[in-house]
């Protein structure tokens, strides 16, 4: 390249040199260096005007001085694409991880300008796709919204109702930025508030529950202390602290079965048996039927051959809880049909009383914890009003759901089928 340039170089000089030669002026032969190098600038800077207008290609100005810096130029551009490209797809993914978080955000210019936001924005906050260079607050016209921005809440928190849907709420969080800019953080907490109501409903219940017997049985203790106190008032007294004991067991105990079902993992192959569902059945009759004093006819209609895979302490649980609740809601003497049989879809189970019955408007709501329809008379009659709040569980952990027929005053029908793949041939004994 350089031998190129150097061989032009003395071939202009040879040629000015000729010409002044012939003219016989040294000034005619400058003149003529200089017309020859003006040309082969001039065709050179064509050709560089011309590669300017797409540099990516590559420059092609021969090997002279042009070519050098053009060629440096070329590749500064294409490592410069190169950068830009890197620089761009990482915005993307930026963008596309910030929009798949499900909360929304808000970056907010000190004058209360939107700057940018995700997807979730427009969602949680009603923001359509070119509310960007808006104001926020004049968007979504909430007193407690534009407090926040204007940083007059201390908490940096306020909780608003979704500008797009009343009943849903919202959660905002304030966090400062660099120059009086700021990003809002916005939550759909309509769940979480949810959850947190039913919580403290739960534990005002649990404590409401346990308080009734407790008070009985601090007023009978009291009166124990007294110390004149005959064995006969004492003897007379046992019996009635008796029931109120037991009415805390039984509730702590559905609260222990209750809280086990929520937090064990689901049946596996190593808690999962082959249940013989006729022999628990037979069980649980005789047990209804030693609890009801013979004063109701239970009744037991079960295929033997029938088993089904499952978790046995869930299932009696279950089933028990159905019989005991036919029993309970059922005048003496009322028949109680308990059945386990294979139907089309799957094996059933099913218990038909002929008692109080339920009224359509409670039907939605029985398997909600602690829902009694007569609350006195449930817990008179012994009941937690956790029975079907652990029989949903067990039957959901079991891929099946509780079915409910019922008339007000004719009597009720409870059954639940399991998946035709769960039922198995009953083990035969002996
Ligand atoms: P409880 O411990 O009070 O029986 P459950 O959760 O087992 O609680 O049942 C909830 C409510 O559903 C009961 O309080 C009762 O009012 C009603 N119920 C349940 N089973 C029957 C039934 N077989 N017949 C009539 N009412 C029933």
């Amino acid at each position: 390249m350089k031998a190129g340039a150097a061989a032009r170089g003395v071939a202009l000089c040879a040629g000015a040199g000729l010409v002044a030669w012939i003219t016989g002026s040294v000034a005619w032969g400058l003149v003529a260096l200089t017309t020859a190098l003006l040309a082969y600038h001039a065709a050179h800077y064509r050709a560089f005007a011309r590669w300017t207008r797409r540099p990516l290609a590559h420059p092609r100005l021969g090997d002279g001085i042009w070519q050098r810096p053009a060629g440096r130029l070329h590749r500064a551009i294409l490592a410069g694409r190169e950068r830009s490209r890197g620089l761009l797809g990482a915005q993307r993914r930026l963008r596309s991880t910030t929009d798949a978080i499900p909360d929304g955000w808000v970056i907010v210019r000190a004058d209360g300008e939107i700057e940018t936001y995700n997807q979730a924005a427009q969602a949680v906050l009603g923001l359509s796709r070119d509310d960007q260079g808006r104001n926020l607050a004049a968007l979504a016209r909430n007193p407690r919204l534009a407090a926040l921005l204007k940083g007059d809440i201390e908490s940096e928190l306020a909780e608003i109702t979704a500008p797009m849907d009343e009943t849903r709420r919202v959660e905002l969080r304030r966090i400062p930025m660099d120059e009086g800019r700021a990003i809002v953080m916005a939550r759909d907490v309509t769940e979480l508030n949810r959850l947190l109501t039913m919580r403290q409903d739960f534990i005002a219940n649990v404590s409401h529950e346990l308080r009734t017997p407790l008070t009985v049985i601090v007023g009978y203790l009291e009166e124990l202390a007294d110390e004149d106190i005959d064995f006969a008032t004492l003897k007379a007294m046992l019996p009635k602290l008796t029931p109120q004991a037991r009415r805390m067991h039984a509730l702590v105990d559905d609260l222990l079965t209750l809280t086990r079902l929520e937090s064990a993992p689901l049946p596996n192959e190593a808690t999962i048996e082959v249940v013989n569902v006729a022999q628990m059945l037979d069980t649980i009759a005789t047990e209804a039927r030693r609890l009801t004093d013979k004063r109701h006819k239970v009744a037991v209609e079960a295929e033997t051959t029938l088993a089904l895979r499952g978790v046995g302490s869930e299932l009696y649980s279950a089933f028990n809880n159905l019989v005991t609740n036919a029993v309970r809601y059922s005048p003496d003497g009322g028949p109680i049909d308990v059945r386990w049989f294979e139907s089309p879809a799957g094996p059933c189970f099913e218990v038909r009383d002929g008692g109080l019955g339920i009224a359509p408007e409670h039907m939605s709501r029985l398997t909600e914890r602690f829902y009694r329809i007569d609350l006195a008379g449930s817990r008179v009659r012994g009941g937690t009003g956790l029975g079907l709040a652990i029989v949903k569980h067990v039957l959901r952990r079991h891929q099946s759901v509780l079915h409910v027929e019922s008339e007000l005053g004719k009597g009720s029908r409870f059954y639940c089928v399991f998946p035709p793949e769960q039922a198995r041939p009953a083990p035969t004994i002996g």
